[in-house]
C-alpha cells in the first residue's frame, strides 16, 4: 500500500493531469478566456514611489529588440462581470535591470492607455527585472468614468521571490504562457465596481471635411463630452488609425496627416468614449489634389454627380472629363474606375 495515497487521491490526480494536458495544448485559450464566473474586487495596492505623470499613452513599450518579450492581455470589468469598455489604464514598471525610469520624460516602460469596445486591453514591453527587495511586479492604476481609482500591482507565476516578498498576494496573479520562442504571453482581469452618475460620451462637435495637396498636413479636430476619463479613437474608412510616422494624435481630439499621401484619401471618423458609452462623428472626407480624377465636381467625394456627369459623356468624348482612361472614349472601363472611387476619393 502506498503511503498517503488513497484510491481518492490517485483520481484527484488523474485529473489534474488531464486538466495539464488539455491546457497544453491551448495556450492562447488559457490565457485568452480563462476568465472568473464571479468578479470579486480587485484588491488594491500601494502606489510606492515611481508613479510618474504624464505618461504617453501607447500600448509598445518595447526598446528596439529587448527581451524577453512580454505581450500582457486583460479585461477590465464591473462588479457584475460587465466589461468596461473604454477605460483609462495606467502602467509602469522595472526595466531589465529592476530599475525605474525617474528622469525626464518618465516614459520608458510606463504608459497609459485605454480598454477597447469589448473591455480589453493588450500592449507589448518586457519581463521586468528585480527591484530590490521585491518580487517581479507591475504597477497599475485603472479607472472608469463611475468607478473609484484602482491602484494596484500584479504577479508572475512561478518567480521565486514571490515567497518572500510580503506585499505578494496570490488574488494577484496573472495566467502566464511562455510561447516556444521564450514571449511570455500574460493575462490578468481586473475587477472595478461601478457607482455612481456617469454620462455616456458624445460627440459635440464633429470633424469638417479637407481638400489638400499631396505632401501638405490636414488636421481633423472633433469634440466630445461627457465623464471623464474619456478618450478619442480616429478611423479612416472604419479602420482605426495608430499613431506613427506621418500620424500623431490618434487618441486625441485633433488627427494630424503630416505628408498627405494620395492613398490617405477616405471617410475620418472620430469617436468619443468612455466607460459609460461612446458615440462615432459623422465623416469626413479627406480629398487628396489631383488625386481623385472621378470626383468631377471637386466635392471631394465620387458620387451620383459625379455618375450623372459620366452617363452625360458617355460613348463620346465631348469634354473627355469621364475619359478616364483617356482612351478618347467614355466607357466601360471609366465606369468601372469611377465605381471603385465611389463614396471615398482615393
Ligand atoms: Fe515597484
Amino acid at each position: 500500500m502506498t503511503v498517503g495515497s488513497s484510491p481518492h487521491e490517485e483520481l484527484m490526480k488523474d485529473q489534474i493531469y488531464l486538466t495539464l494536458a488539455f491546457c497544453s495544448l491551448l495556450p492562447f485559450a488559457l490565457s485568452r478566456h480563462t476568465f472568473a464566473q464571479t468578479c470579486v474586487s480587485t484588491i488594491s495596492q500601494t502606489e510606492g514611489p515611481y508613479y510618474r505623470t504624464p505618461n504617453p499613452e501607447t500600448t509598445e513599450m518595447r526598446i528596439g529588440t529587448d527581451a524577453p518579450a512580454l505581450t500582457m492581455r486583460g479585461r477590465v470589468v464591473d462588479q457584475n462581470c460587465n466589461p468596461l469598455p473604454w477605460t483609462w489604464v495606467a502602467i509602469w514598471h522595472a526595466d531589465l535591470t529592476g530599475a525605474y525610469d525617474n528622469t525626464a520624460p518618465f516614459d520608458r516602460y510606463r504608459a497609459t492607455f485605454f480598454t477597447d469596445a469589448n473591455g480589453e486591453f493588450a500592449f507589448h514591453t518586457i519581463v521586468c527585472g528585480l527591484y530590490p527587495g521585491r518580487t517581479r511586479h507591475i504597477h497599475w492604476k485603472v479607472d472608469g468614468a463611475n468607478t473609484a481609482v484602482l491602484t494596484t500591482q500584479t504577479y508572475f507565476p512561478n518567480v521565486p521571490q514571490n515567497a518572500t516578498d510580503g506585499l505578494y498576494n496570490a488574488a494577484l496573479l496573472m495566467q502566464e504562457t511562455i510561447l516556444p520562442d521564450g514571449t511570455h504571453d500574460d493575462f490578468f482581469q481586473f475587477v472595478v465596481p461601478t457607482s455612481g452618475a456617469c454620462t455616456g460620451a458624445t460627440i459635440t462637435a464633429n470633424p469638417a471635411p479637407l481638400s489638400v495637396n499631396p505632401g501638405e498636413t490636414a488636421v481633423f479636430t472633433a469634440n466630445g463630452a461627457g465623464s471623464t476619463p474619456r478618450t478619442y479613437r480616429w478611423y479612416r474608412d472604419g479602420v482605426e488609425i495608430a499613431n506613427g510616422a506621418r500620424f500623431a494624435g490618434a487618441y486625441t481630439a485633433s488627427l494630424t496627416i503630416t505628408n498627405v499621401q494620395a492613398s490617405d484619401a477616405g471617410a475620418y471618423t472620430c469617436r468619443s468614449g468612455n466607460s459609460c458609452g461612446s458615440q462615432l462623428s459623422t465623416a469626413a472626407a479627406l480629398d487628396v489634389l489631383g488625386a481623385c480624377p472621378a470626383d468631377f465636381d471637386g466635392n471631394g467625394v465620387v458620387d451620383a454627380a459625379d455618375l450623372s456627369t459620366m452617363l452625360g459623356e458617355w460613348g463620346g468624348c465631348k469634354s473627355c472629363n469621364a475619359d478616364l482612361d483617356a482612351n478618347g472614349q467614355v466607357d466601360a472601363a471609366d465606369l468601372s474606375m469611377l465605381l471603385a472611387a465611389w463614396g471615398v476619393c482615393d
